[in-house]
């Protein structure tokens, strides 16, 4: 299929893109790799009358370290984030999330950017954002403003970002001492779309054998990705053990609502999540405790 006509430009500046977005609003879509995009468009799911490329817009792409946060900018593709070294040290969760990301052409071309603000609730950039308390940084003409990943991801396909906004940027805090993560998820075939999948993130206290935070996040079961607030909780001050995981693994089955689709059921997609679970706080916790992060 052939996608509807469209009035395709493509600026060299930030400031050039943002002012054809503020003055088409809604009627206009950024166009970042195409992955999404490009299919929604011959399928007749997105009609904008005018896409704005931000494919020569530079300054959009890179990855910078700071003490507090990695910030990843939009426009960097897939494969620069899985081939960072950067990336790898300083958060390994994305580093390992980012290789279930479809097939390598995918990945070539998808941006980190595209996969935020695009939110499909089974991708894996949102729940790896939510799973590390990111935050999005947004411009428009209008100003900048910084969003918590916990407010952006509203609804299916669904962000806080207004029509004008550009996503510039997503920022990943650095984890505290004595963390570990793990990625684990169940598509069908590799590259497939997540039936279910869960980023872990773990942070022992001083005696490397109890719980002091832990953080569950999940994609795939809901119209977002879903943080699992009471599993996390009750995980809190408990000791790192087989016993624990297997009753995180039983709250997270009662927690999560998945639906049933033409992929699964919801009772698989609980069940499945149940054992991600108790996998992934394993591993987390063992690579807090050999001191690999993830
Ligand atoms: C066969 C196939 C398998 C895939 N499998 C997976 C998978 O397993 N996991 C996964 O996560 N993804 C998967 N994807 C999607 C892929 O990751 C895309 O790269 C991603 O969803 C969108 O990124 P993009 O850069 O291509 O964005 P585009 O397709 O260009 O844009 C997607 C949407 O985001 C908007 N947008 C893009 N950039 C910005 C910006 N900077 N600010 C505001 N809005 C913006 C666009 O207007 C559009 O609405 C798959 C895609 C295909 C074709």
């Amino acid at each position: 299929m052939k996608p509807p006509r469209f009035r395709y430009c493509s600026p060299e500046s930030l400031e050039e893109a943002l002012a054809v977005l503020g003055e088409f609003g809604d009627e206009a879509k950024p166009l970042a790799g195409g992955q999404s995009l490009i299919p929604m468009l011959n399928m007749r799911l997105a009609r904008p009358s005018v896409l704005v490329d931000l494919n020569r817009i530079p300054a959009l792409a890179g990855i910078e370290r700071t003490d507090r946060f990695l910030r990843i900018g939009a426009m960097t593709r897939h494969r620069a984030v899985e081939r960072s070294e950067s990336v790898a040290r300083a958060q390994p969760l994305l580093a390992e999330a980012i290789g279930y990301v479809g097939h390598l052409p995918i990945r070539t071309r998808g941006t980190v950017g595209g996969s935020i603000a695009h939110a499909d609730p089974a991708a894996e950039l949102p729940g790896v954002l939510l799973a590390l308390d990111g935050t999005v940084e947004l411009q428009s003409r209008r100003g900048h403003r910084t969003v918590p990943a916990r407010d952006f991801f509203v609804d299916l396909l669904t962000t806080s970002a207004d029509p004008d906004e550009l996503v510039i940027a997503v920022r990943f805090p650095v984890l505290p001492p004595r963390s570990g993560t793990a990625w684990l998820e169940v598509a069908r075939r590799h590259g497939d779309y997540a039936l279910v999948g869960v980023g872990a993130v773990v942070t022992l206290a001083e005696d490397r054998r109890t719980i002091r935070d832990a953080r569950l996040c999940f994609i795939g079961v809901g119209n977002t990705p879903v943080r699992a607030t009471g599993a996390e909780a009750a995980l809190r001050g408990q000791p790192a053990a087989a016993d624990t995981w297997r009753s995180a693994a039983e709250a997270v089955r009662n927690e999560l609502d998945p639906a049933s689709d033409i992929h699964a059921s919801a009772q698989y997609r609980r069940s499945v999540a149940g054992v991600l679970t108790e996998r992934a706080l394993a591993l987390a916790v063992q690579r807090a405790q050999e001191g690999t992060a993830g």
